[in-house]
């Protein structure tokens, strides 16, 4: 219930312009975002470098209602290539892309040129596209942009949510030799129509993926944080070489699990940042009621 409340407050206008106004809402912003400029960002990749954690950088966006603020997002990516390359931090290094930030809902054909100039740049310098997924209404346009992409840049993945019930099936399309796919559980608010409910289901339905994708020819990357599902991947990955597969998690989420991973598997952190944070900000309160905790007492601590 907060949770359905906490993601619907996540694309109002309205509650987007109360909390992002209050100056205390950036200390707990930053537990999860890396920065408001791609300079803090290279800042927090080389420090996860350093522990021999991998990275996804992701500057912040969504919904982008202007073809301009589509072009500005392209150019953000670009931006970050270049940084990553003059850092030296090109190598292994992934970007992943939310298609609605570059236009797709306002023109599939502008998001895809866009994305096409975005996998040109990152290809240049060895670093890799991982397209995000968002709510269930724009799935089909964002795996038909894949395959379009994928003919050119076959190294491009796709995150896939476990709480769709058409995702088996897709699922099932995309494990070919060379893809990549991110198993997450979904963070969107959907009806009963098109996803799981529960957190049971939606965890059944999740091992179900890993199932598909660990007996597939692709390169699973497991996008979770839960203990549970982790144990079930490295069962389903014993027989697979540790390099033929990666755990992924989010920056700020279970830190300290993150670095033991890394230890003996390939271990990648979603890094976001950028001024934009609210949508991706409340996704993560949405996900876990002791965060609004948190969130609530800065204010009355202040
Ligand atoms: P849960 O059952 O939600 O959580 C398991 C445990 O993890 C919790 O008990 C808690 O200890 C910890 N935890 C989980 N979330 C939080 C949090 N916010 N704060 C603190 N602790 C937490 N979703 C999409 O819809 N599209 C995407 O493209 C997408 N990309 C992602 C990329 C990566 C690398 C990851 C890790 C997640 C991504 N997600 C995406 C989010 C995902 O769908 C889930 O909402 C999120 O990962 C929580 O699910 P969980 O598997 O960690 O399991």
């Amino acid at each position: 219930m907060l949770s359905t409340l906490l993601l619907a407050a996540a694309r109002s206008r309205r509650t987007r312009d109360l909390v992002t106004s209050v100056p205390l809402t950036r200390g707990v912003v930053d537990r999860f975002v890396a920065g408001d400029d791609l300079d803090a960002a290279i800042e927090v990749v080389r420090e996860l470098r350093r522990d021999g954690l991998k990275v996804t950088l992701d500057h912040l966006g969504e919904d982008t209602v202007e073809r301009e603020q589509a072009a500005v997002v392209r150019d953000a990516y670009l931006d970050m290539f270049a940084a990553f390359e003059e850092h030296g931090l090109a190598r292994g290094a992934d970007a992943s892309v939310k298609l609605s930030a570059l236009g797709q809902a306002l023109d599939g054909a502008l998001a895809l040129d866009h994305a096409r100039e975005i996998c040109a740049a990152a290809g240049r310098v060895g670093v890799t596209v991982t397209l995000d997924m968002e709510d269930h209404t724009t799935v089909d346009s964002t795996l038909e942009i894949l395959g379009k992409l994928r003919v050119d840049f076959p190294w491009v993945g796709v995150a896939v949510q476990a709480m769709l019930r058409r995702t088996a099936g897709d699922l099932r399309d995309l494990v070919g030799e060379g893809s990549r796919v991110r198993l997450v559980k979904g963070a969107y608010a959907e009806p009963a129509s098109v996803a799981f409910q529960g957190k049971r289901d939606v965890d059944r339905a999740y091992v179900r993926g890993l199932r598909i994708l660990m007996r597939g020819d692709g390169y699973p990357m497991i996008g979770s944080h839960d203990p549970r599902m982790i144990d079930i991947a490295l069962a389903l990955a014993v027989e697979r070489a540790p390099s033929s597969y990666e755990f992924q998690m989010l920056y700020g989420i279970r830190s300290d699990e993150q670095r033991r991973l890394a230890e003996a598997h390939q271990m990648r952190v979603y890094v976001p940042y950028g001024a934009d944070w609210y949508g991706y900000f409340m996704r993560r309160l949405a996900e876990r009621p002791a965060n609004l905790v948190f969130f609530l007492r800065s204010f009355v601590n202040r």
